[in-house]
């Protein structure tokens, strides 16, 4: 296959992280997915990829002349206990690009098959959990949330055994990169230092290139991955997004959203909402996340430890931990300001009135869960509110009613506020999406994908990439699913 002008700066810097592995060839490979301007950003190009084999190329049988796929190495705790080497087990890195803005990125495979870090699993992924990596991650783009994307999707011709044989699949995923807390935590574990150290120069570069040479500079990392993770949780939870497994190996330093598994989107707002079947004690339900993106954070900064320390005397490293400890407790705070940040164009707000904007959020997500009200409907109602018109906010409410008193200290802080009605009205609808993707509306794309369908898959996809725009014909895709389908749905993990 033509080369992709791939480079492979992660195997040639960080020799021990990774191991040069093959995909498994797959039997009868079929194009279902292909990313066309995802392709055009990085640099290739998609109208000689279409008419090329992309169904031989995106399975991992033929693979372009360059690529030098290996297996990255991690660890990681999963649900709060330690691994101390996990690693891809069904991933391989092909190489990275640099796209049209000048960005590396990684093109990575998921789903290619067994490798020497598989443990028990067979490598593979079917067709249903690929797409919704497809359908979830270019929502969440659509949506400005940065994340991985995919680029394609290919069937295997092949069953991958779970409760019953799947039809199997490849991704090609595309991201900043595949760094993650784990993988500092994997040189961390084995007292490996000089790795430790390769690996923060390495990411520094790679992604924070300010801080090269800097003084602290294992410290100013950890601040400057904690200052993303607050925004990509604040990003989150004001998209009513619940990532389902927020293991350290699934969180990346870049502070992309990584690993879609068992996702969800909050229907009626409920602070406790947990769909993963196997997150029995809700460590990860939505409310949560910010506290567990803190939890993580906390391990990030034990792994640098041995880096942030000038000596591995007692006094220096107790130095360290304050000065580590100084950054995960001022996480509550980045991330509470990057919150009202989002809350506060959410609510229509063009200037920022700190604690009571706060509070006037505080106390609409309060009427919401009171109200057992549609979390993303209700904010944006709000657009129609601000045109005059309560209905449809009231629509949504257990006792319409309920609404009377905060409506009023809104409008009352809108009319202090420096925005024109109906500027406030067009930024409400910029700020708060229509259409998120609906779990009902998921599973059946998927259901109907398994099938041989993709009907269902690419009318979704189609809807999901214009969240903002109102639209007739898109109606289905914004209606909530009935409060019983949402009461007993369940995602499921690592599948
Ligand atoms: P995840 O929960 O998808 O982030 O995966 C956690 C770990 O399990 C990673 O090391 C994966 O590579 C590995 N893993 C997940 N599914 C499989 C599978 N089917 N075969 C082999 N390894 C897997
Ligand atoms: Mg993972």
């Amino acid at each position: 296959m033509p080369a992709f002008g791939f480079d492979h700066s992660y195997a040639r810097e960080l020799p021990g992280a990774s191991v040069a592995w093959q995909p498994t060839p797959a039997a009868a490979p079929r194009l279902l997915f292909f990313n066309d301007a995802l392709a055009d950003e990085l640099g290739l190009d998609a109208a000689a990829l279409r008419a090329g084999d992309a169904a031989a190329l995106f399975s991992g049988n033929a693979l372009p002349s360059d690529a030098q796929p290996i297996a990255q190495a991690y660890a990681g705790h999963q649900f709060g206990g330690f691994s101390p080497q996990l690693g891809d087990g069904r991933a391989l890195l092909l190489g990275e690009l640099i796209d049209r803005s000048g960005k590396r990125r990684d093109i990575a495979f998921k789903g290619s098959g067994r490798t020497p870090f598989s443990r028990g699993g067979d490598g593979k992924a079917a067709v249903g959990p690929m797409l919704r990596e497809v359908l979830i991650g270019e929502a969440m783009h659509a949506l400005r949330i940065p994340t991985t994307r995919a680029l394609a999707v290919a069937a295997t011709g092949e069953p991958v055994h779970r409760e019953r044989p799947l039809p199997g699949a490849v991704l090609t995923r595309v991201a900043a990169s595949h760094l993650r807390v784990g993988s500092f935590q994997f040189f961390a574990a084995r007292g490996d230092l000089e790795a430790l150290r390769r690996l923060l120069d390495y990411t520094i570069a790679r992604h924070d290139p300010e801080l090269i040479g800097a003084p602290d500079a294992p410290l100013a990392l950890l601040r400057a991955v904690a200052r993303r993770q607050a925004a990509l949780i604040a990003m989150w939870m004001n998209a009513g997004f619940i990532h389902g497994v927020m293991n350290t190996d699934n969180m990346a330093i870049s502070g992309e959203t990584i690993d879609y598994g068992p996702c969800a989107f909050l229907e009626a707002y409920d602070p406790a909402a947990v769909f993963s079947s196997i997150d029995h004690g809700g460590r990860y339900a939505y409310g949560n996340q910010p506290a567990i993106a803190r939890w993580n954070l906390a391990r990030f900064a034990e792994a640098l430890l041995p880096l942030v320390a000038k000596a591995d005397d007692e006094p220096a490293v107790q130095r360290a931990v304050a000065q580590a400890m100084e950054v995960i407790d001022a996480f509550p705070a980045w991330y509470a300001a990057e919150l009202l940040r989002g809350q506060r164009a959410k609510l229509g707000l063009a200037e920022g009135h700190g604690d009571e904007d706060a509070a006037l959020a505080a106390d609409w997500l309060a009427l919401l869960h009171a109200q057992r009200a549609d979390f993303t409907l209700a904010w944006r109602s709000l657009a129609n509110a601000a045109e005059g018109d309560e209905q449809p906010l009231r629509a949504l409410l257990a006792e319409p009613a309920a609404a009377d008193a905060w409506l009023s200290r809104w409008r009352e802080r809108c009319a202090r506020d420096a925005f024109a009605p109906e500027a406030r009205a067009a930024s409400l609808r910029r700020a708060n999406p229509w259409i998120i993707p609906r779990n009902q509306r998921v599973e059946e794309a998927l259901a109907a994908a398994t099938e041989g369908d993709l009907a269902p898959f690419e009318q979704l996809l189609a809807a999901l990439r214009r969240p903002f725009d109102e639209r007739p014909e898109a109606a289905r895709y914004a209606e909530p699913a009935p409060a019983d389908v949402t009461a007993g749905y369940q995602t499921f993990c690592g599948t």
